[in-house]
């Protein structure tokens, strides 16, 4: 059966923002500045090999703190959508911090990108408050929750506003299988690649309406071993000539067809 969908590569560029903002010593720092040192270099190697467009999930705070690979990020053609300022939960804040936060980290990257289409909560924790505030400040797209295995359309509570969201799933997430669950680079490979297959012979769904998500961190994912196996991951689908897009870019043309 020919295979068909989209698939969307979006990478969660925190960065040492975590350790930062819970004032955690230099090795817990480290860990997460192996982003910017080797992860990043790495991932901008690959996508730049394979001519994938991806998007980048950024924290406001990370983009005033490496302005340079912010920009880079841009001048490659992937996309910047908004991860919090200092990754905070999200969950934990009252609605006027929340709006604060949001507001400062879609100005921090509205300096390297016009415009801000989407937002990934981190840790993909959402408060009942997020997704309004989402919409007031004009984001079309959310990617934080679990309902389905397709994007779908979400009826903002409390206001006529519609938010595209592309869900996501721990065992999407390289976080999870590699740091939590330690799985093996042939299990992490087989988990991805057979997920992708089963949903793209699901031939019946328009190529738009069906897209495998995927949730990357440059500081998991870029290590030697775990490249290899999203570089194996891409050489599979790009066999079965998938198409590559940008969060922004399929949220868009969804929201042309079912609003
Ligand atoms: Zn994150």
């Amino acid at each position: 059966m020919s295979k068909k969908c989209t698939v969307c590569l979006s990478f969660d560029f925190d960065a040492e923002s975590v350790q930062v903002r819970q004032r955690e010593e230099p090795g817990r720092v480290s860990k997460g500045q192996f982003a910017i040192r080797r992860g990043i270099p790495r991932i901008f190697s690959l996508l730049d090999r394979f001519e994938i467009k991806a998007t980048f999930f950024v924290c406001g705070w990370v983009a005033q703190e490496y302005p340079q690979i912010t920009k880079m990020i841009v001048s490659k053609g992937h996309e910047i959508a908004a991860h919090g300022y200092l990754h905070e939960n999200f969950d934990t804040l009252s609605i006027s911090d929340e709006r604060e936060i949001i507001e400062k980290t879609t100005q921090s990257l509205k300096e390297f990108s016009e415009k801000i289409k989407g937002f990934r909560a981190p840790y993909f924790k959402l408060s009942i408050n997020t997704l309004k505030l989402l919409a007031e400040a004009d984001y079309i797209y959310d990617s934080s929750l679990m309902a389905d295995d397709r994007p779908y359309l979400l009826e903002v509570p409390g206001t006529t506003s519609k938010i595209i969201e592309f869900p996501v799933e721990w065992f999407l997430d390289d976080w999870v299988i590699f740091e939590d669950k330690q799985h093996t680079p042939s299990d992490a490979l087989d988990i991805w690649k057979t997920q992708f297959d089963s949903l793209s012979e699901m031939g019946e769904i328009p190529q738009n309406q069906l897209v495998f998500t995927l949730t990357l961190h440059p500081a998991c994912i870029g290590h030697a071993y775990r490249i290899n196996v999203l570089e194996q991951l891409i050489s599979h689908m790009k066999d079965n000539k998938v198409k590559f897009s940008r969060m922004g870019d399929v949220a868009e043309s969804l929201l042309k067809e079912w609003v």
